[in-house]
C-alpha cells in the first residue's frame, strides 16, 4: 500500500458502533486510527442525547452480546472487546426481552427463561406443542453453530480456513442453514395463522421483515441468545457503549474528531487514499473505513460515478418517527416490563406505523431521569417522502408531528392508562431528523436482504474500491448493536491481517 501525506494508518468515516468497533481493535493492536464523526458525541443509532435532565436512548435500546462466556460461546461480543480494551461497561440484565401485545388478547412476554416463555406460547397454543418446541429448538441449534466459532471475516481465507479445519461439521451444517429462511422453517412445523403471524412479529421486531423475508441464521442469534447470553441494559443507557469504545480508542493513542463532516472519500485510480472535511481539508492514510451506509458511501461520498449503487440492488428499510417522552413516574405501574410491542391489527403491522415498540429503560436505570420521572421511548415506521413537503420548523411540520405523536401515545394507552396526562416532556424526531442527524440516506434503518436472498448476498467489509472498507449495518450480517459490533470485528480483523498484525482471538 502507498500513502501521500498519512495522517493515520487507518480513517474511520463515522462512530457508529460498527466503526469503533473496529477502531478500536485495531488500535489495541498497534495500528493507529483516526475517527471523524459529524455529530458532537459518538454511537449515531445507538447513542445517547440528554435534554431537561433525562438522558434518551437515540434508536437502540434492546442489547445483545453482554453474556458472560461461561453461557453464551462466542456470541457475547460486548464482553469480550471491553475486556480485551480493558474498559467497563456495567450492565443491568433485563429478565423480559419484549413484552408483545397482540390482537384478539394475545399477550406475551419472552422470558429470559426458555422454557417458560415456551410454556406461554403453548399455553395459547396446545395444538401446537410439537411445532413450537421443534421450531425454537432449530433457533437454538443455529445459534449453539454459531456461538461455537470465533468471530472473523467470511472474506478472510485464513479465518474461514481455519474455523473450517477447527469445526468441520458445524461449518457445514452452517453453510446449509444459511440458504434457508426463518418463516418457511416455521411453516414446516407450524401451522396455525395467529401463531405464525407471531413468528412474523418475531422477525419483524428487529428485522423489519416479515420471517420468510429474514435468514435463519439470523434469527438463531436474536431470537435463541435472549434465553443464553440475554438481554442487559447498559448503566447509563445505550450511549455508555460508544463512549467505552471511544475510551479504549483512546486508551491505546486514537484519535476522534468530533464535528467533523467527511464530504468526500479521496480515490485515486481505484484506490482510497483518504478523505476530504466539510471545511476542505484532506487527512491521508493507507486505509479508510466507512461507517455510512452503502448509499451514502458509493452515492455521496465517493464522486466517480462508476460506482454507483442503485438504489434498488437491495430493499431499502423504512425510517422511523421516534417519541422520547418523559413522564410522571406515576403512570408506570409496579411491575411493569421495560420493552414492549403493540400491535392492533395483523394486517397493518408491517405497514407504515402499524406497529408500536416501546420502552421504559429507567426501570432498569433511575438514574436516567430526574426524581420521580421515567422515560418513555415510542417509535414506529415511518418515510421520509411523508414528511419532505413539509419544511423543517415550520408550523405544518410541528403539527404534523405534533398530531402523530398524539396517535401513538394515545395507541399506547392501551398498556399504560393515562399516558397522555402523564407527559411533561416531549421530543420528536421525524425520518427528516433521521435523515439528517445520522446522515443515513433517506433515514433507513439500512438495507434489508430481497426474499430468497441468501446472508452472504450482503456487503461484506471489502468495496470495489482498494483499501476502502466498510463496517456497520449495511454490511454482513445487518442491522443491530450486536450485529454491527460483529461487522466491525470482521473490518478490523481482514485490516488487521492485511497489516500483517493479525488481532488475537477475542477471549
Ligand atoms: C429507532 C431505532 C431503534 C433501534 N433499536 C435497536 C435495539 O433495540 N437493539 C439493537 O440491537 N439495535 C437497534 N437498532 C439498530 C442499531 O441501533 C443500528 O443497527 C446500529 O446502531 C447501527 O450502527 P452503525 O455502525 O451501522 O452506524 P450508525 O448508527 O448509522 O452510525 C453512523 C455514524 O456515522 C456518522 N456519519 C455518517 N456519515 C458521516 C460522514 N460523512 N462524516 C462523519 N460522520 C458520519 C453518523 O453521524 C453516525 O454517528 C435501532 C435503530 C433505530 C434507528
Amino acid at each position: 500500500m502507498s500513502s501521500i501525506n498519512e495522517s493515520a494508518d487507518v480513517i474511520v468515516i463515522g462512530s457508529g458502533i460498527g466503526g469503533l468497533t473496529a477502531a478500536a481493535l485495531l488500535q489495541e493492536r498497534g495500528i493507529s486510527t483516526l475517527v471523524f464523526e459529524k455529530n458532537r458525541y459518538p454511537g449515531g443509532s445507538c447513542s445517547s442525547f440528554q435534554r431537561e435532565g433525562y438522558r434518551f436512548d437515540a434508536g437502540a435500546s434492546v442489547f445483545y452480546g453482554f453474556g458472560d462466556n461461561s453461557t453464551s460461546g462466542t456470541l457475547n461480543l460486548h464482553t469480550r472487546i471491553f475486556r480485551k480494551l480493558g474498559v467497563e461497561v456495567r450492565t443491568i440484565p433485563d429478565p423480559i426481552q419484549i413484552h408483545y401485545h397482540l390482537p384478539n388478547g394475545f399477550s406475551v412476554p419472552v422470558y429470559y427463561d426458555q422454557h417458560t416463555f415456551l410454556d406461554t406460547l403453548i399455553a395459547r397454543f396446545p395444538h401446537e406443542a410439537e411445532g413450537i418446541k421443534s421450531f425454537y429448538r432449530e433457533l437454538t441449534e443455529v445459534y449453539e453453530i454459531l456461538s461455537s466459532m470465533p468471530a472473523g471475516s467470511l472474506e478472510d481465507v485464513s479465518h474461514l480456513l481455519s474455523v473450517g479445519i477447527a469445526n468441520p461439521l458445524n461449518t457445514f451444517a452452517l453453510a446449509l442453514k444459511s440458504f434457508r429462511s426463518m418463516g418457511k422453517t416455521a411453516r414446516r412445523y407450524i401451522h396455525d395463522e395467529e401463531l405464525l403471524h407471531f413468528i412474523d412479529i418475531e422477525a419483524y421486531s428487529w428485522a423489519v421483515q416479515d420471517a420468510v423475508a429474514t435468514p435463519l441464521v439470523n434469527a438463531g442469534i436474536c431470537l435463541a441468545d435472549r434465553h443464553f447470553g440475554g438481554i442487559n441494559y447498559p448503566v447509563g443507557g445505550s450511549g455508555a457503549i460508544p463512549e467505552a469504545l471511544c475510551k479504549g480508542i483512546e486508551k491505546f493513542g486514537g484519535r476522534i474528531r468530533y464535528q467533523s463532516e467527511v464530504t468526500e472519500i479521496l480515490v485515486d485510480n481505484g484506490e482510497a487514499r483518504g478523505v476530504r472535511l466539510a471545511d476542505g481539508t484532506e487527512y491521508y492514510a493507507k486505509a479508510v473505513i466507512s461507517n455510512a451506509t452503502v448509499w451514502d458511501t458509493f452515492n455521496r461520498l465517493i464522486t466517480d460515478e462508476r460506482y454507483r449503487v442503485d438504489e434498488k440492488k437491495f430493499l431499502r428499510a423504512t425510517s422511523w418517527f421516534q417519541l422520547f417522552l418523559g413522564v410522571d413516574a406515576s403512570v408506570i405501574p409496579e411491575g411493569f416490563h421495560v420493552h414492549h410491542i403493540l400491535v392492533d391489527d395483523w394486517k397493518s403491522y408491517n405497514k407504515t406505523g402499524g406497529t408500536i415498540y416501546f420502552s421504559a429503560p429507567t426501570i432498569l436505570d433511575p438514574s436516567l431521569a430526574p426524581p420521580g420521572k421515567h422515560i418513555v421511548h415510542a417509535f414506529v415506521t415511518g418515510e421520509v417522502d411523508e414528511w419532505q413537503h413539509l419544511e423543517r420548523g415550520s408550523s405544518s411540520y410541528l403539527a404534523a408531528k405534533e398530531a402523530l405523536a398524539a396517535t401513538v401515545i394515545s395507541r399506547t394507552e392501551r398498556i399504560l392508562p393515562g399516558l397522555s396526562k402523564a407527559v411533561e416532556l416531549k421530543v420528536l424526531a421525524t425520518p427528516l431528523t433521521h435523515e439528517r442527524y445520522l446522515n443515513r440516506f433517506k433515514g433507513s434503518y439500512g438495507p434489508l436482504l430481497k426474499s430468497g436472498q441468501n446472508i452472504l448476498q450482503k456487503p461484506q467489509n471489502t468495496t470495489p474500491i482498494k483499501n476502502l472498507f466498510a463496517a456497520g449495518d449495511s454490511t454482513f450480517p445487518g442491522q443491530g448493536v450486536i450485529a454491527v459490533t460483529y461487522s466491525g470485528v470482521s473490518c478490523a480483523s481482514y485490516i488487521a491481517r492485511k497489516f500483517g498484525k493479525p488481532l488475537d482471538e477475542l477471549l
